[in-house]
Formats: structure tokens, sequence, C-alpha cells
């Protein structure tokens, strides 16, 4: 016992003064510091120099430094790192337009209003998605509200809008509505603006492509969104193109948060070979992240099936409700894995070139397979550290979990998904299997990592914030912003408040083969780092709804104060 707390003392001795050098950057002190490090859990001052830390502790910090922030008693922690962002959209849904919870004319007006202050001259206003939450109120396990479906008219922002041509469309997308100055350019005549049908496909197919001046405007207000919630890590899956956009920004010196960019298919990735952007893909335990920028490549991402919502998940059985009407539960096969045997190959190709793969999964047998083709991938290419990413994870039959033992996969999860997606989700699987569906406690009792984002901003029925706490509070509590159901949704697969912390830095770090540069505070790492005005180890989850972020700190410079 007593050699053990002597090795102990010793090595927080070394890791708190490895390098001390005579005048650091930068000294963080009077903090409450949460490391994420098993060795040095909680510590008081933070020495910082250049991008790194240069070290930890508790006491007095024997540094000279050029800045000193006093951190008053505040929790501080590693910075946010998001394992699953769709960051073009989520820019262009804050810079653009979010109508998701829009069902009466005057929040119609202002939003549509709002967004021709932001948006420059001549810049079209599109999407929206109206009438998302008119059936689900935000955040309730509720019943559907009554009342008439919302219908908008151009009579309602003509005046204000000569300037911007808007095509916004109702959530299921099955309506639009165009103004004076849309319906001139795309040459219809229409009263009201309705559009429907094939009037609508047509419309939405004259919208002319973005500018690359608007691109970056989107991704400049994106990165805003992520400092003001202390995420210094995202991980992106955008189209292709953004990553000009980012290249872009970078330059400018305008990325306040670390970037990982992950193509969608190989033909993308095969794209990003050619332009040049990829690192050292032959080394498995490369750092992929170009530190120096801050932007880097991460895995490649596929689909194996739908998303429930849409019925188009794939489960062993039938959906409980309506399954008459959908009797091929199997029918939502994505692009790749309609054909089975190819999407397979695709795999075994790409894990044979050493590239890390992220497959998403929501329906149970989906899940199922993926664990299948883990299988065939050792067998075929030879047993490594893979860290396959099982993406959403969604559904796990009972008789699976079992599977995941010493395969080292990473579930790359969303907690707040939970919140959301109980209000319907055992109307549509039935209670059994609900019982498997963002099991994050037996995930991780199977050898399951877990690595936390948040897939902002969301779909077209539901935004998902980009705030980290949303998800803590969601994995920890399992209720809806509201606080039902008063025990949880299947509250046996709560979390504890560190292990949520953990699962958004170190977790998913670790996901990303990063995890000997972030997701902890120690020596020798990034100095990239959050602070909050609310103490989560001391509050009740609720308040951690309103928590926020003080400072977010991103390789040792100050990119968010609150004021
Ligand atoms: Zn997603």
């Amino acid at each position: 016992m007593k050699v053990k707390a002597i090795l102990l003392v010793c090595l927080l001795f070394i890791f708190s003064c490895k390098n001390s050098p005579d005048t650091i950057n930068l000294l963080l002190v009077n903090g409450k510091i949460w490391t994420g490090n098993e060795l040095q859990p909680w510590a008081e001052w933070i020495a910082i120099d250049g991008d790194e830390l240069v070290g930890i502790g508790e006491g007095v910090a024997e540094y000279s430094a050029e800045d000193t922030i006093d951190l008053k008693g505040q929790l501080t922690l590693p910075g946010f790192n998001d394992s699953h962002v769709h960051f073009a959209s989520a820019g262009a849904l804050l810079l653009g337009i979010n109508l998701l919870d829009v069902s009466n004319e005057q929040k119609f007006v202002e939003r549509i209003k709002g967004a021709t202050e932001r948006l420059p001259k001549g810049t079209w206003i599109t999407r929206g998605d109206w009438g998302a939450y008119e059936s689900w109120e935000v955040g309730s396990v509720g019943d559907k509200n009554e009342g008439t479906s919302f219908m908008p008219n151009r009579q309602l922002i003509d005046d204000f809008t000569s300037n911007h041509p808007v095509l916004v469309t109702k959530f299921d997308r099955t309506t639009g509505m165009a103004n004076q100055l849309a319906l001139e350019h795309l040459g219809v005549r229409s009263n009201t603006g309705i559009l429907r049908d094939d009037q609508l496909t047509d419309a939405l197919k004259q919208i002319p492509e973005k500018s690359f001046e608007l691109l970056v405007a989107e991704a400049d207000r994106a990165f805003q969104e992520c400092r003001k919630f202390g995420v210094t890590t995202v991980q992106d899956m955008s189209p292709l193109k953004s990553v000009d956009v980012y290249k872009h920004l970078e330059k400018e010196g305008k990325m306040t948060a670390r970037l990982l960019f992950s193509p969608s298919r190989l033909s993308d990735y095969k794209m990003m070979i050619d332009k040049g952007w990829v690192i050292d893909w032959s080394d498995p335990n490369r750092p992929q992240q170009n530190v120096e920028g801050f932007l880097g490549f991460g895995t490649i991402k596929s689909h194996i099936d739908g998303i429930m919502g849409a019925r188009s998940a794939r489960f062993y059985g039938p959906y409980n409700d309506n399954p008459m009407d959908q009797p091929d539960w199997r029918g939502g096969w994505r692009e790749f894995s309609k054909d089975l045997p190819s999407f397979k190959d695709m795999l075994i190709k790409a894990d044979e070139g050493k590239i890390q793969l992220r497959v998403h999964a929501i329906g149970d047998e989906a899940n199922a397979i993926l664990l299948d083709i883990l299988d065939t991938l050792e067998q075929v290419n030879g047993s490594r550290e893979r860290r396959f990413r099982l993406v959403h994870a969604q559904v796990i039959a009972q008789q699976d979990f079992d599977r995941f033992a010493g395969k080292r996969v990473v579930a790359e999860v969303q907690p707040y998904h939970v919140t959301d997606d109980m209000r319907w989700m055992e109307e549509r699987i039935g209670y059994e299997r609900c019982k498997g569906a963002y099991a994050f406690k037996t995930l991780q009792e199977h050898d399951c990592h877990l690595s936390f984002g948040s897939d902002w901003p969301g779909t077209n029925a539901s935004y998902y914030p980009i705030n980290p706490l949303m998800g803590i509070y969601a994995a920890v509590t399992r209720q809806t912003v509201n606080g039902e159901p008063e025990n949880g949704w299947f509250p046996e697969q709560k979390i504890s408040l560190e292990e949520a912390l953990k699962a958004y830095t170190h977790g998913s770090a670790f996901g990303a083969f990063e995890e000997h540069i972030k997701g902890t505070m120690e020596v020798g790492k990034l100095a990239d780092i959050c602070v909050l005005d609310t103490d989560l180890f001391k509050t009740a989850p609720k308040a951690w709804l309103d928590a926020k972020v003080v400072y977010t700190i991103l390789g040792g410079e100050v990119v968010y104060k609150r004021n």
C-alpha cells in the first residue's frame, strides 16, 4: 500500500514538473479541474506553453506566465469532443433558417425576417422544415397535440423579402412555399406560393448552388456555436466540398475548433487522395490530426440501414405500429447496403487499406450484421486494433450484447437522441426491444467504448443541439428536458456524470485514435479546455441545461470568453 502511494506521488511529481520553462504563455489558477485522468482526477492549476499543457497540479503553481486566468473555483474540463456532427448543415441552418418549431404565422414571419437580416441580398432562403414540432412538443413524452396543420402563404412575407428569394418546405418535404421573387425566378404563378408534388421537385432543383462565400460564412457561424458550448473538436461528415471551406478558414485563422473530416463513401475517399489531403493511412495508430493546423482526416462513414422514424431501420422483426402497411421492415437499405455482398466488399477493401470504418446502424439486425462483418474483417485482413465505430448503435438485441466482448468496438452514440426518441419509440418497436435501445450502461459493461456526440443539427424532424451538456443530461437522467418520465426511460441504462463526461472527452478521442493528444488534462496533451459557470458535480441535472461556458481554450488560446 505504502509503496503504491509513494509511486503515485512520484508519478504526480513527474506529470506536474516535466519541461517547466522560465516563462510560460498561460497559467490557469484557482480552478476546480476535472482532469479525466484517473491517476490525478482533480487539480487546481494548469500551466500552458504553446498549445500544450506543461504542468498541472494542486497548491501553488511555481510559474511565471505571460497571462494568468483566475478560474474562481469554477469547474474546468477537457474541451468537449463531439464525435458526430454534420457541420455544413449546421452552419446552413444557423445562418439560414430553422422553422422546425414554427406552426403559426407570427413566428413564421419573425423567422423569415431574421434570415433576411442575416443573409446578404440575393441569397436564397431555403428549407426550414416548418411544423415538425406541431405534433410533438419539443422534449415532451406527451400526447399528440390536436389542431390543424399550419400552412403559410407568400402574402405574409412578400413585403419584406424583395431582396431574398424564399423557398421553404414543410418538415415532411411534401409542401413548399415560395415568395414572389422566387416564383419569378422559377417562372411559376401562384397566389399563395404553395408548391406541391412535381412542381415542388422541379422548383427545388432550380435553386442555385451556394457561393463559396456563403459556405464560408455558414461554417464560420457553426464554429461560433462550437466555441460557445466548449466544443474543441468536432468529427464531421459534411460533403467533400466543405474541405475547401475549412482550409480557407484555417488559413484565415478562423477555425476555433479542431475538425476531423470523414468522407461518406469510398469514391469520396479516393477523391481525397487525388487532392492530396491524406496524411498517412498506413500507420493504424497514426496521429490523424494536423495539429498545427486544425483540420484532420478521420474515418470513412457509410450506412447499413435507414432510420426508425421512416421505418427504414433494419430489425429482426416487424415494427409494432402499422406492420401491415409496411410489411417489409427490411426495405430501407441505404445506397451501399442495398446489395450486401458489394457493401461487405467495400468495407473489406477499405479495411485492407487500414482505413478506420464507421457505419450507421439503427435496427437490431443492422447492428448484428455489422458485428458479423467485423468478424469477417478479422478473418480476411487479420486482427488488429480497428476501433470499428458503430454509429448510433441504437437498438441492440439482448442476445447480441455478448458478441461485443473483445472486439474493442466504439459505440458512436448521441445521448440527446434518447430524450427525443423516447416520445415515440415504444409505440414503434415495443417495450421488449426498447430494453436494448440506447443501452449505454449495457454497452459499457460489454467492453464497448462509448464515444459521445450530438448528430448536430439533426434531421428534418428534430433539432439536435451541439451543447454537450444536453447529451450529458440525457445520458445521466434518461429524461426529457422537462424531466419526464420521473425515474427516466429505462433507468437501468443511466450512466454516471463522470462516465458521461469521459465519453464526451476521452471516449471521442479514443474513437479517433487521438487519446494520446486529447481527452484528458495531462502534461504533453493539447491545451483544449472548457470552463463552466455551474459545478455539475454539485448541482441537480436540471441545472446543467442552463449551465454556461465561461471560457473555451483551444491549443492554449482563449477562443471564447463569456461576458
Ligand atoms: Zn448523423
